[in-house]
This record gives structure tokens, C-alpha cells and sequence, in this order.
């Protein structure tokens, strides 16, 4: 089994590192991720410029590469070195949750989408708690360490099920808990809340004045079953994500429309 990981908090993640030790349990590791955080890249790549890759080594040991670019940049270069021998292309563990609206910006599950654009099987982990900058380093391992290790019986088991897994990606969340106040996995549709996008406005030493981003939650999701409300319960959070964003059901109601736009024969 070949496993093509990345991430978007960077290649010293603690949560990246975590994984990979468990991966190598299961098979071959190629760790392609950025050179920095990149967390909130969405889905963006790089298109005008090279990039660079920088050979990583831990503990004298080769552990895989650092990119100039974003988690979608990484999984497109780690299938071109593979040469697309891969067998599942992962992503994370991220530091804090993806859950609901937050897919749409996190780099995490981009680097694990992009994977299923190109056709593999891909599956995006997170960690839903937050240790921040300022947390305890040894602290971190351990919670990443726990995580790891259930991710890779989730992965155990989804590799002995055989999924079909055609442009589609799986989103993963483990709640950041002891493992025995975990309740186990919930299978969880993707979440809608919404945030009021507010800023902080103020000025720099210069006097020209700066926005911060301070967005607050406004409108939280309490629908039975979302990955948000699961997670918040303390279950492990299992979404089914489809590349294809078409509203079908939307798009058959437009069919029977009368469009009178004046652009002549509509197209069905
Ligand atoms: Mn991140």
C-alpha cells in the first residue's frame, strides 16, 4: 500500500508527523507538504510560478518534502514524483476541526480533494480541538499520537471495505478527547454554519489602518446529524464529500423553467 500524504499546517505539523508513523505501519509513506503553514488555502495552486521542494530529514532519517506551495500544489507534485503509483492520497492530521462551511477554506481537505480529482482514493483528517502556537509541544504529540492511531484503524477498515471511491473524497474529524470519551464514528452530512465576517479596525505605526479578521459564529448548525453537531456530542465524523458542486435536484427543476432571456433555443 502507497500512501501519498499531506497537509496544510506545514511539514513540521505535529499532527502531520503523527500521521505518517502510523501510516508506515500500513505501507510505503511519500510526505509532500508545504514549507509553511497554509491553513485557510482552500484549494488555491500555484499556476505562473516554480515551485521548490526541499528535501526534509527527522532524526537523520529521510521523511519526505517540503513545498513552496499549497496542499493542492503538494498532492499534484507527490503524484508526479510517484509517478502515480499511489494507492490513497491523505491529508492532515489537522490542527482543529473541518467541519460544515469551513471545507469550502481549509487546506486540509483541498490537499484530500485534489487527490480524488485525480482520481484516488483520498481522505482528509482533523482534529476537532485546537492546540494553538502556544501549546505545550510534548502535550501536542500525545493528542496527535491518540488521533493518529484511530485514524489509522479508520483507514484499516475503510481499505478492507474496498470502497469505490470516484471523486469523492472522505472527510474525517476526531473529537480532541481521551479515547474512552469518544463515542465512535457517526456517519455525518456536511454542516451550514455561518460566520458575520466582521473585522477589527485599527491602525499601525505607520497610521495606515489595518482590518483583522475576527469573525464570530452566528448561526450555528443544530440539524440532527450534521457534522457539526456530532462533533460537538463527541463523535468521530465521517462525511462522504462529492467533487461534482451541481445542485441536480435544482438543475431538473430549471429544466421545466420557461426561460424567456431572448438568447434563443435553450439548451436542455
Ligand atoms: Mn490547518
Amino acid at each position: 500500500m502507497r500512501f501519498l500524504l499531506t497537509n496544510d499546517d506545514g511539514i513540521e505539523a505535529p499532527g502531520l508527523i503523527a500521521l505518517a508513523e502510523e501510516l508506515e505501519k500500513l505501507g510505503e509513506v511519500l510526505v509532500v507538504a508545504p514549507e509553511r503553514e497554509m491553513s485557510g488555502s482552500g484549494h488555491a495552486f500555484t499556476k505562473r510560478w516554480p515551485l521548490r521542494l526541499r528535501r526534509v530529514y527527522r532524526d537523520g532519517k529521510p521523511f519526505g518534502y517540503a513545498t513552496s506551495g499549497t496542499p493542492a500544489d503538494s498532492v499534484k507534485l507527490g503524484l508526479f514524483l510517484a509517478e502515480r503509483k499511489v494507492d490513497w492520497v491523505v491529508s492532515g492530521i489537522n490542527d482543529g476541526p473541518n467541519l460544515g462551511i469551513d471545507l469550502f477554506y481549509s487546506g486540509t481537505v483541498s490537499g484530500a480533494i485534489e487527490g480524488a480529482i485525480d482520481g484516488f482514493p483520498a481522505v482528509a483528517f482533523s482534529l476537532a480541538g485546537r492546540s494553538g502556537p502556544r501549546s505545550d509541544p510534548a502535550q501536542a504529540r500525545s493528542r496527535f499520537a491518540e488521533a493518529a492511531a484511530i485514524a489509522r484503524t479508520l483507514l484499516e477498515g475503510l481499505i478492507e471495505h474496498k470502497p469505490a471511491l470516484t471523486r469523492v473524497c472522505l472527510n474525517v474529524n476526531i473529537p480532541d478527547l481521551p479515547r474512552e470519551q469518544i463515542k465512535g464514528v457517526r456517519l455525518a452530512v456536511q454542516g451550514l454554519q455561518r460566520y458575520d465576517d466582521r473585522f477589527l479596525r485599527g491602525e499601525d505605526p505607520s497610521g495606515e489602518p489595518f482590518y483583522w479578521p475576527a469573525s464570530t459564529l452566528v448561526d450555528e448548525d443544530h440539524r440532527e446529524g450534521s457534522d457539526l453537531a456530532a462533533s460537538r456530542e463527541g463523535w468521530i465524523t465521517l462525511t462522504p464529500l462529492k467533487i461534482d458542486l451541481t445542485d441536480h435536484e435544482l438543475l431538473e427543476r430549471m429544466r421545466r423553467w420557461e426561460w424567456e432571456l431572448g438568447l434563443g433555443q435553450r439548451q436542455r
